[in-house]
């Protein structure tokens, strides 16, 4: 096999693969319920490109999403490839949250119950009071200017400003957008935010107040999430997404088709 048809293969290798994992993403996020109707959007960047990500056609149930059903959208917002029909909110939010953000390779943005919630409190804020919640810490930017609907491309302009440098944003009155550069990562960082967000929603029941972790404890046990992040030289996002699709491989094994 010559160079450049190697390069085409790996490429194409690449993007079958990205797209197994973007399937099951979706399916994954319906599973554990942070799917909402059949709104919102899970997307990633297409492999050995910068101007291009997969999207899944609107009007399908996340628990439906299969690795052949992506369409390409190109950065002018032109359908590449794929059915369509393409969701305006998905052009408006995705496509310059990918465009300004290098590190934004997946965006995942999700309506999901407790995380939710906490965005429509006063103080939105995922306090430190509970051990996932450390993770978090200094990861979350909070958006408090709802503006509606995002029917234009400046309401993604300005939500990708607000994350910032951060892998999260709670949006107010809305939901959350979780970057990362893989789809082990911001999966992992979206299922585990919502179990934080549900541990803190549950305690506020009670009625009680919070008890926080100390400052100085907060920033060792953040240290101690990032120092402990591979186990036997794995990182455990992809170990936690390698067991996840396991468990789609016994019981719903047509996401990778
Ligand atoms: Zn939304």
């Amino acid at each position: 096999m010559n160079a450049s048809l190697k390069s085409v293969q790996s490429t194409t290798d690449a993007e079958r693969q990205a797209r197994i994992d973007l399937a099951a993403c979706y399916r994954l996020a319906a599973h554990f319920g942070l799917n909402e109707g059949i709104d919102n959007h899970l997307t990633l960047m297409v492999p050995g490109h910068a101007d291009r990500f997969l999207l899944a056609p609107f009007g399908l149930h996340w628990s439906e999403v299969k690795a052949s059903d992506f369409m390409v959208i190109g950065f002018d917002g032109k359908l590449l490839s794929g059915p369509g029909p393409v969701e305006d909110t998905a052009l408006h939010i995705h496509l310059p949250v990918h465009r300004l953000g290098p590190r934004a390779r997946c965006v995942l943005h999700t309506h999901m119950p407790y995380a939710t919630a906490l965005c429509m409190l006063e103080n939105p804020r995922l306090e430190m009071a509970v051990q996932s919640a450390l993770a978090f810490h200094d990861e979350i930017a909070y958006d408090p200017d709802y503006t509606g609907l995002a029917f234009d491309d400046g309401e993604g302009e300005r939500l990708a400003r607000a994350i910032g440098t951060k892998s999260v944003l709670m949006m107010a009155h809305h939901g959350v957008l979780v970057v990362a550069e893989t789809v082990p990562v911001a999966f992992s960082r979206l299922y585990f935010l919502e179990r934080a967000c549900q541990a803190q929603v549950l305690a506020l029941s009670t009625g009680r107040s919070l008890r926080l972790v100390p400052e100085a404890v907060v920033r060792t046990t953040a240290a101690q999430f990032t120092a402990g992040s591979k186990v036997g030289g794995r990182d455990r996002d992809d170990l936690l997404f390698a067991a996840l699709k396991r468990m789609l491989d016994r019981s719903q094994a047509d996401y990778a088709s």
